[in-house]
């Protein structure tokens, strides 16, 4: 072998190794990743029957359903995934909502808005957001953001606010939300493309509903599923509420999920477990 063929074997194998290496390296320790996690307050249900959710079971039992909004520090932006129960509801109803079989309440002293101020966040300062579904509890404060790019499932954008639109008893922020900058998706995205933050297509319980899977640099991955499940026990049985869009795509979104926590040695984060809400780390303290 000559000189210059050695030469070139040598370019070839460098390559060769840094594409691969590139491949492998894990998001955590790629230059754009997420940095922090906040556990917001955003609005609470009480509901007098369980069952409500799982079908047969736990009839008549009390149930508090607890709502969070995840404020996600990436190092290109701030993400907001879930806007909660409308804040106005601390002001405006100190009693509650009463939605019928849940009633809504802001049993915290600090809106959302107010939160984020606390962390010195101003709403402008949201790059992206995003919900698992467009249900009451999950875009109540949507419209404090309206200089955000909106992430969402093309199916769960036409069911709300798109031409095919049905009429949800919800409220009126659907109208406004076409008015930010949109990117409608159909299945999974990689939101900054360094698979540090990746929505899963998981529907079901609407027909557009999606997770988020976080990855730390210390923590590890964590999967919030949003309203896939309503709690645990759910989950590990496979229930589907009888409101549910399709059953059988909330138990195919169940067992994706699974799959998923296996992929990425994934925690699973419930939305409206109380219990498990309880073990989490909330605002003022934050994840990396
Ligand atoms: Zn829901």
């Amino acid at each position: 072998m000559n000189r210059f063929s050695l030469a070139k074997l040598i370019f070839l194998i460098t390559v060769a190794v840094s594409v691969v290496s590139c491949s492998n390296i894990p998001p955590s320790q790629q230059p754009n990743t997420v940095v922090k996690m906040y556990v917001l307050y955003c609005g609470e249900g009480h509901s007098m029957d369980q069952s409500r959710w799982s079908p047969g079971v736990n009839v008549g039992k009390p149930m508090t359903l607890t709502n969070s909004c995840y404020l996600i520090q990436h190092a290109k932006g701030w993400v907001l995934w879930e806007t909660g129960f409308g804040e106005d509801l601390s002001k405006m109803m100190p009693k509650g909502l009463d939605a019928g079989p849940i009633v809504w309440q802001w049993n915290y002293p600090l809106t959302l808005t107010e939160q984020l101020a606390q962390i010195g966040v101003a709403p402008k300062d949201i790059k992206y957001i995003a919900f698992s579904h467009g249900h009451p509890d999950h875009i109540g404060n949507a419209n404090l953001f309206p200089t955000a790019n909106l992430l969402i499932q093309q199916s769960e954008y036409e069911y709300a606010v798109g031409p095919f639109a049905k009429k949800w008893p919800a409220p009126a922020n659907y109208q406004n939300l076409v008015k930010n900058q949109v990117t409608k998706i159909v299945g999974d995205y990689d939101i900054f493309g360094d698979g540090s933050l990746i929505l899963f297509s998981t529907p079901g319980h609407t027909q557009g509903h999606q997770s988020l899977l976080v990855e730390f640099r210390k923590r590890g991955a964590i999967l919030i599923i949003g309203d896939a499940a309503h709690f645990k026990d759910n989950f590990i049985n496979r229930r589907s509420p009888v409101q549910n869009f399709s059953k059988e795509q909330t138990i195919e979104s169940m067992d994706k999920i699974a799959n998923l926590m296996n992929k990425y040695h994934a925690e699973l984060w419930i939305n409206h477990d109380a219990d498990q809400t309880a073990t989490m780390p909330r605002f003022p303290q934050y994840i990396e």
